[in-house]
This record gives C-alpha cells, structure tokens and sequence, in this order.
C-alpha cells in the first residue's frame, strides 16, 4: 500500500452521492475508504469497504480505529451518509426523529470526534453534506430539516474549533437526482440553471474543497441547487 498518498473516508458511499464523491477522490488519487450500512458499496470507487452505522458510537470509533491501523492517516472525512423520514409530526415517533437527527447530524459529531487527531495530524479537511431544506421546507420534513440545518450549524462551530490545522465547510445541494423516476423537462425548466442535479455535480465541488486550491476556504456553507433557492415564486 502506498502511504504517502492521501486516504479519504467517505460515509453513505455505497451509491448515491457518496458513490460518486469516493469515484471521483479514487480518480484523483485518493485512497478511498468508504463506510455505509449497505454491503453492496466501495466496489465503483476500488476503495476499501466497511460496514458502519455512522449514528452509533462504538460502530464510528471503530471505523476511525480502522482507519488508524490500516490506512494509517485521514486527509479528507466526508459526512455524507443520510436518511429521511417524511411523516407528519403527530406521526413521527421519537424513534423516527433520532433516527434522522442520529444518522444526518450526530453521525458528524461522532466522526469528527473520533477523527480528530488524524485530521489535525494531516492538516486535513471535513465536507459535511446537508441541503437545502436547511433553509426552505415542505409539510412534514421536520426531522430531516432539522437535522440539516442543526449539521449546518456544526460545520462553522467545527471550523472554529478545529483551525487551523483543518478546514470544515458545508455543502447544501439541492435536487441531485440519485433514484427514482426520472426528472420530467418541467423538472429541468424549473431550475434557473437548466438542469436537475447530478452526483456528479456535488462530488467535483468535493473534490475542489479537499484539494490545496480550497485551502482558503472553511467554515462556509455551498448551494449547489441549479439556482432554485434564489428564484422567486409568485402563486398561480
Ligand atoms: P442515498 O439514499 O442514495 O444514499 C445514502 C447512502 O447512505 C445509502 O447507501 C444508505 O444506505 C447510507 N446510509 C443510510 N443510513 C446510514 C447510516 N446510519 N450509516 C451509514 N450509511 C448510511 O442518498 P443520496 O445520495 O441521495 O444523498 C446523500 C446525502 O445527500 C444525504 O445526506 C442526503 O440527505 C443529502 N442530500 C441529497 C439530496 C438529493 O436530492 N439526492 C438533496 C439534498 C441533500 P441504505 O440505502 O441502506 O439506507
């Protein structure tokens, strides 16, 4: 194993996002180390794999510990990994919400406690990935908007609180179509930029963040949503 190259950890990096975030640091010549519940991951990316729930303590720390004797340094965490939940609040059972808030928003506390050192060691750098429901809601998404503005929140504390040695910035993306039914061409209109996002879109801004052309930038917060969040919208 080449140590002198530089080790990503990228959580929910099965599919979605996360799996396109890790192929593109694996393109880039990162070691990618992807963790996530879903067994099937780390194969695109040529990773290493590993089962983790990132909202439970003992599942992270071992992850971390991992980390430390296999890969042996952390350059880069991306808190990616995330659920939803959409219910209405009188049917949203407190299991559902620290579900949500565990796996969106705890889940960063955790890693980056645990990661701490090895990221301070390797002057290393956190994306964290929200959305833009952080700042805009439709009915019955408490839990999940909640989550997300409470991680936006703990990046600019964690960039506070981790300089210099290593930069924590936010990414919010918008609609980044990762499954289900396709985007119609009214899907596309809508968006100032023309487009519904891809995973793509959210991994090169990643990529950008990590590298040395981001290193004057911590603490920020990134919406990447085609625009959307700035488009003024008049009722019918
Ligand atoms: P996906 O559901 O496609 O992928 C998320 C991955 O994370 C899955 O493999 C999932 O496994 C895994 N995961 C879920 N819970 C845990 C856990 N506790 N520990 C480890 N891994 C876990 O999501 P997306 O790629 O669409 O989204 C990625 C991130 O981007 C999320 O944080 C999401 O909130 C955010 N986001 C996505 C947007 C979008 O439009 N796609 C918009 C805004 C934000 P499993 O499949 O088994 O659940």
């Amino acid at each position: 194993m080449d140590r002198s190259l530089k080790v990503a950890l990228v959580t929910g990096g099965a599919r979605g996002i996360g799996a396109a975030i890790a192929a593109r640091l694996a393109r880039e010549s990162w070691r990618v180390v992807v963790a996530d519940v879903d067994a099937r991951g780390g194969v695109s990316s040529g990773g290493r794999f590993a089962i983790c729930d990132v909202s439970d303590e003992s599942a992270v720390n071992a992850l971390i510990a991992s980390v430390t004797t296999q890969e042996g340094r952390l350059d880069a965490l991306v808190c990616n990994a995330g659920v939803n939940e959409r219910k209405p609040i009188g049917e949203l059972s407190l299991a559902q919400w620290l579900r949500v808030i565990g796996t969106n928003l705890t889940s960063t506390f955790l890693l980056v406690r645990a990661g701490e050192q090895l990221l301070r060691a390797s002057r290393g750098a956190v994306v964290t990935v929200a959305s833009t429901r952080a700042h805009m809601s439709e009915a019955h998404t408490e839990a999940y908007a909640a989550s997300k503005g409470g991680l936006v929140a703990l990046t600019h504390a964690l960039s506070i609180s981790l300089s210099p040695e290593v930069r924590v910035n936010c990414i919010s993306p918008g609609w980044i179509f990762t499954k289900g039914d396709a985007p119609r061409p009214g899907d596309h209109a809508f968006h100032p930029a023309g487009r519904v996002g891809t995973p793509e879109d959210i991994a090169a801004l990643t990529a950008f963040l990590v590298s040395p052309d981001g290193s004057f930038i911590t603490g920020s917060e990134f919406i990447v949503d085609g625009g959307v969040t700035r488009k003024m919208i008049y009722p019918e």
